[in-house]
């Protein structure tokens, strides 16, 4: 069987300032020894402090730089938008694309993450796809239908050599912000599925590689055994990473 390297994903959303933000960066970094060649981290701050967290960040490789989103398109009128090129300008190595709240808050559709996945993956970066179903759908017993179409649509066209640069973070949207955990067993069997369905998109050697996070409420308390699961190889934080204890905790609950 492959062994999977842990990662888990700072998402900071729309929070923190300047000050809070430089601060929290420094705080995680000064844990690094903590988690460093054990579980890769990354940040993944607002696109207006991205410079400044790089200078703190500069030096400590245990922690990545991200950014939440970007625009496809290599330059020209984006009014708004935020290049890859200038992403890589300031230091970012890792991007999301499909967070539930860009595609169900923002309005994203697939023809467009398939579009900024593939972006991604050709200039270099580290890709984290998150997919997961809404609670009318889980209810509906369609969660494994909802991750195999948002897998295909937003994978079709990636080449099998790109995705040793692909992460898929599972997160059932129900669970995001909400207090609400999947239960370890039935992430698991979410993700097992996921893993399935990659080696039918793929190959089963590709599959057993590829990092499959779980996003959705992780706490301190509940990481250890979400993360204990065959088929869970981290998460993907959001509440959580806003503090630097909690996060450094489910960090270190990855190891
Ligand atoms: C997220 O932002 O991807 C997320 C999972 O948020 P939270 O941890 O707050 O549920």
């Amino acid at each position: 069987m492959a062994t999977r390297k842990p990662f888990v994903g700072g998402n900071w959303k729309m929070n923190l300032d300047l000050a809070s933000s430089t601060a929290l960066a420094a705080a995680v970094a000064a844990k690094a020894a903590d988690f460093a060649g054990k579980t890769e981290v990354t940040l993944f701050v607002p696109f207006v402090y991205i410079q400044a967290v790089g200078q703190v960040l500069k030096g400590v490789d245990a922690v990545r730089l991200g950014a939440q989103d970007f625009y496809h398109e290599p330059d020209g009128a984006f009014t708004g938008e935020i290049s890859l090129a200038m992403l890589k300008d300031l230091g970012v190595t890792d991007v999301l694309v499909g967070h539930s709240e860009r595609r169900h808050v923002i309005g994203e559709p697939d023809a467009l993450l398939n579009a900024k996945t593939k972006a991604a993956l050709d200039q270099g970066f580290e890709v984290t796809l998150c997919i997961g179903e809404l609670l009318e759908q889980r209810e509906a017993g369609q969660t494994d239908a909802v991750n195999d179409q948002q897998l295909t649509a937003g994978l079709a066209g990636v080449p099998a050599d790109q995705m040793d640069r692909l992460t898929v973070a599972y997160e059932p949207v129900w669970a995001i912000g909400t207090g609400k955990t999947a239960t370890p067993e039935d992430a698991q069997a979410a993700h097992a599925h996921i893993r399935q369905k990659l080696a039918a998109l793929y190959t089963e050697e590709i599959a057993a590689k590829i990092r499959i996070q779980y996003g959705g409420s992780v706490k301190p308390g509940n990481a250890q055994e979400l993360f204990a699961q065959e088929d869970i190889d981290g998460g993907l934080i959001g509440g959580a990473a806003l503090k630097a204890d909690d996060f450094t905790a489910i960090v270190t609950a990855a190891c």
